[in-house]
């Protein structure tokens, strides 16, 4: 084959991987490049360590069935960061720390909620060992400990190609200590951990009644700490609240400095969405992201999910995501449910409703009775439609923007705040988007 038909071959599976597996799909897909490719085998040749680890990992298969697709016969995969990186003074060898790609400073989006913890770590990216030794980040699942934990170890080893850097979750820790001790291999175990330039440890809650392991874990950490290297640890829970942890360790624990993250803030959720649309290669607009923040609001795996239904609803039905392919998508109504929603149709339910005249909510008046399914009204606008605030705003008596505004955000804070108001709207949504229109 000549070398643009493999090209235009390559370009061919990797957009079909695109639509068989958008949830994985990333941006970065489009600097990829064949190794080569000799019929019945293709080696895809990737920027950089992770990306490779990333690929083998999650796309693997996806890949196999693509090509299989597009050439007819089978062809055996795989991905290599070798010869790749077009700037090879960019280039970092990560290799053996198994990072995700996705999970950089650069991706992460700081908020209230965690950035004490990005400034840190940030801080130890600059100098380690210098400024908080340990570490230490609790919270909930799914806030970005690990991916924090991941952006450091990119970050040290941009800044400094040779440090030793050895990150592994509490889990592995512990295997490798068990599988250390049954080979008789123990100092070989010590060597590894213990001459690291940096360690960081992920779910040190796993230590948690595992006396043996906590010991060595005790010894690991004297070790290095006493020769000024940086000890990051992550975990669900604060170091006091770790069953059954040594009080020596919760105290060494407590030596540096800890630090919580907490569940993000409505706006940095909004802005969690657009960078991890973006990630993927697919814009997403204000509306659908602002939708989507105030349908995902535990954590951000929660977000991940929500992005990927939408995507997969988007694909099944070949159109472009907007407004109503999320709905579809998060709302539990049916796919073919799926239409146009105009301000007028949020005014007649709501008018409906509320027993009250659009005149009403087009004049002054501010009594109760009126000014609340006014704002029910510009709240749904605004979650149900792509008008901007002015035209939202136009519809209802020419109010201007932040009117719509400050409408909204009260409306939301009314919501998350009672159930009563989560009903309602749960309610009228369903009327507007599921009541037929002629
Ligand atoms: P944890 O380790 O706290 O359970 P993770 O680091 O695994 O959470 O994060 C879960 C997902 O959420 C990951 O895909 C991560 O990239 C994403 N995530 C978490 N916080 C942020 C953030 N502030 N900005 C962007 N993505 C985030
Ligand atoms: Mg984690």
């Amino acid at each position: 084959m000549a070398t643009q038909e493999i090209e235009n071959l390559f370009t061919n599976i990797v957009e079909r991987v695109k639509s068989l597996d958008p949830e994985n799909t990333r941006k970065w897909f489009d600097d990829l490049s064949v190794g080569y490719f000799n019929g019945g085998s293709l080696r895809i040749y990737c920027p950089d360590e992770s990306i490779a680890q990333y690929l083998e990992d999650k796309c693997k298969s996806t890949f196999t069935q693509a090509a299989q697709q597009a050439t007819g016969y089978l062809v055996s995969v795989d991905f290599s960061a070798a010869e790749t990186s077009k700037d090879k003074t960019e280039e970092i060898d990560i290799s053996g720390l198994k990072l995700h790609p996705d999970y950089t400073f650069d991706n992460f989006v700081v908020g209230p909620s965690n950035r004490l913890a990005h400034a840190s770590c940030i801080a130890i990216s600059h100098s380690p060992g210098n400024t908080y030794n340990p570490l230490f980040i609790y919270g909930n699942s799914g806030l970005g400990k690990t991916h924090l934990l991941h952006a450091v170890c990119f970050e040290t080893k941009r800044k400094n190609s040779n440090a030793v850097i050895r990150y592994h979750s509490c889990e592995d820790f512990v295997n490798r200590f068990i599988r250390a001790i049954e080979r008789g291999d123990l100092a070989g175990f010590q060597d590894e951990f213990r001459n690291a330039d940096m360690l960081l440890i992920d779910d040190v809650q796993f230590l948690s009644d595992r006396e043996h392991s906590q010991e060595e874990f005790f010894h690991t950490f004297n070790a290095l700490y006493n020769n000024g290297k940086q000890i990051i640890l992550s975990s669900d829970s604060p170091p006091t609240e770790i069953k059954s942890l040594e009080e020596r360790l919760i105290s060494r624990f407590n030596w540096g400095l800890v630090t919580r993250v907490d569940p993000p803030s409505h706006d940095t959720r909004v802005a969690i969405v657009q960078k991890k649309s973006h990630l993927r290669g697919i814009g997403i607009s204000d509306d659908v992201a602002e939708y989507v923040a105030r349908k995902a609001q535990a954590n951000i795996r929660e977000i991940e999910g929500a992005l990927t239904r939408i995507y997969a609803v988007a694909a099944t039905m070949q159109k472009p995501v907007d407004i109503n392919i999320a709905r579809a998508a998060l709302g539990g109504h049916a796919m073919t449910e799926v239409r146009h929603i105009s301000i007028t149709d949020i005014i007649d339910v709501v008018t409906d409703y509320f027993d009250v005249r659009l005149a009403d909510l087009q004049s002054k008046k501010r009594s109760q009775s009126i000014t609340e399914p006014r704002q029910i009204c510009m709240y749904l606008a605004r979650s149900l439609t792509r008008h901007s605030l002015e035209e939202i705003g136009g519809h209802l008596g020419g109010r201007d923007h932040t009117t719509v505004m400050h409408a909204c955000s009260k409306i939301d804070k009314m919501q998350k705040n009672d159930t009563k108001t989560q009903v309602l709207l749960a309610q009228l949504t369903k009327q507007i988007t599921q009541s037929p229109r002629g």
